[in-house]
């Protein structure tokens, strides 16, 4: 849990000397506790000092880092819901595969997940990880079918068997992918642990009630072994939603270490997706560290990818695209030039609207934080100044030919500071929605005709 300031002050010398940059002890410690600074700076701290500092700025929810690169994150949460702070890592989602599929319905499952790709946003979403669970007696089998799995997906995987011999065996055979052998229970933990030490793999925990579990993480925690996941066993949703509730809340705000470590969720087979979708959900929404879905499903995939990127979007950090001139469609140099902000959800929509119109054109993107159009020109980051000041840094006249830019209808207000500090550029009021876009180029279209044919 984290201290206090008065608490950190208490542990440290007192003396004053300065050295670690800070006027008093007292400001030091205010620093600490804001995780401004770290006991290291401070040449003259105590052994105590920095064993109890260092305990308390462990994480309440370990971090665990799956796959050969360690690319993928689990864990390393902070607070219970997103608003307080944020979320760091998103729930990892798994597909499954059984060692008794044919081998027709295990390519087509392995090609799904390696071409998986959504977009949103201007973000490329994959599927994370490959399931694959034993469901026949085939011990050689299981460990080819992994190796097949890891080699074709390039994902670590969620190694799923009840045998102890039959994870070993695979364990062994996908080394150096940093995978999950699911899972140990209370009677195979030992042997479990071993095989996970000396693979380089995470061991998830599983047991038939939570206490057990408990005692199950706890003593993984005293012989040194922490990349572990909890396996919670529960008999329906409501369950599954109050445990996973219940146990994040016990590890953050209780500080319950042998809790603190990441979820792992294999969802139930059901010719429902409904359902299976109403599991995945509820895991994605609360706390969710790997969810393993028992069939590949694109509609289902994508449900859950785009709630995904929703829950763990960190709200303090707009999704923003790159400042620049876009191209939309395939304009010339005579295309209308269209402005707006930086800001994701906007760039997309006014892309889109330009592109649905059949037009091609240029849509100009200045720097705004990531902010949309009335908000960055509240926080004065969509000004005619700085607008203009974009347009020359970027050569805009070189670009195209047209004089013309066209602005958002919401801040018709800086027409005139932008043709001020632009000159020889007209400025056009667009409409104030997107979707107005297409009828907006339309009647641009018929003024130029009939100017046209009077001239
Ligand atoms: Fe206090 Fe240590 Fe900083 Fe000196 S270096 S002021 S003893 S915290």
């Amino acid at each position: 849990m984290a201290l206090t300031g008065l608490q950190i002050q208490k542990l440290l010398p007192k003396t004053n000397c300065k050295e670690c940059g800070s006027n008093t002890c007292m400001a030091f410690a205010m620093k600490i506790a804001a995780k401004k600074a770290e006991i290291a700076e401070c040449p003259y701290a105590s052994e105590e000092a920095i064993q109890v500092l260092g305990a308390a700025s462990e994480p309440p929810v370990r971090g665990i880092a799956l796959g050969p690169d360690r690319m993928l994150k689990l864990g390393e949460e902070t607070v219970l819901y997103r608003h307080e702070k944020t979320f760091f890592h998103q729930t990892a989602i798994a597909v499954n595969i059984n060692d008794t599929d044919s081998s027709g319905m295990i390519e087509e499952t392995l090609t799904a997940v390696l071409d998986y790709r959504l977009e949103r946003v201007g973000e490329i979403f994959r599927i994370d990880m490959v399931a694959v669970t034993q469901r026949g007696s085939d011990v050689n089998g299981f460990a080819a079918l992994a190796v097949k799995a890891w080699k074709t997906t390039g994902r670590p995987l969620v190694l799923r068997s009840e045998s102890p011999g039959t994870l070993n065996a695979a364990a062994a055979a996908v080394k150096g992918s940093r995978s999950v052998l699911a899972a140990a229970t209370p009677e195979t933990l030992g042997e479990l642990r071993i095989s996970a030490e000396k693979n380089d793999h995470v061991l998830a925990v599983t047991a038939p009630d939570l206490d057990s579990l408990f005692r199950c993480a706890s003593h993984l925690r005293e012989t040194g072994f922490h990349d572990i996941l909890l396996q919670f066993q529960t008999s329906s949703l409501t369950e599954q939603f109050q445990t996973n509730s219940a146990i994040r809340r016990a590890a953050l705000k209780d500080a319950v270490k042998p809790l603190g470590y990441p979820f792992l969720r294999f969802l139930r087979h059901t010719d429902d997706l409904l359902e299976m979708a109403a599991g995945a959900i509820a895991e994605i929404d609360k706390y969710g560290g790997i969810c393993v879905l028992p069939v590949f499903d694109p509609a289902l995939m994508a449900t859950l990818m785009t709630l995904r990127l929703n829950i763990y979007t960190d709200p303090q950090k707009p999704i923003q695209v790159e400042p620049r001139v876009y191209p939309i469609g395939e304009p010339r140099p005579d295309s209308p030039v269209f402005v707006t902000t930086n800001f994701s959800l906007t760039y997309f929509t006014v892309s889109g609207e330009i592109e649905n119109s059949g037009t091609s054109g240029w849509l100009v993107v200045p720097d705004c934080e990531g902010m949309s159009v009335l908000t960055a020109w509240a926080a004065g980051k969509f000004s005619g100044a700085s607008i203009a000041k974009f347009v020359k840094e970027v050569g805009l006249e070189n670009q195209v030919s047209t004089r013309e830019l066209v602005i958002p209808g919401y801040v018709a207000q800086i027409s005139g500071e932008l043709e001020e500090n632009l000159p020889g550029w007209k400025v056009l009021v667009g409409p104030q929605d997107a979707a107005d876009i297409e009828s907006f180029i339309k009647m641009q279209k018929a003024k130029s005709k009939v100017q046209n044919v009077k001239e």
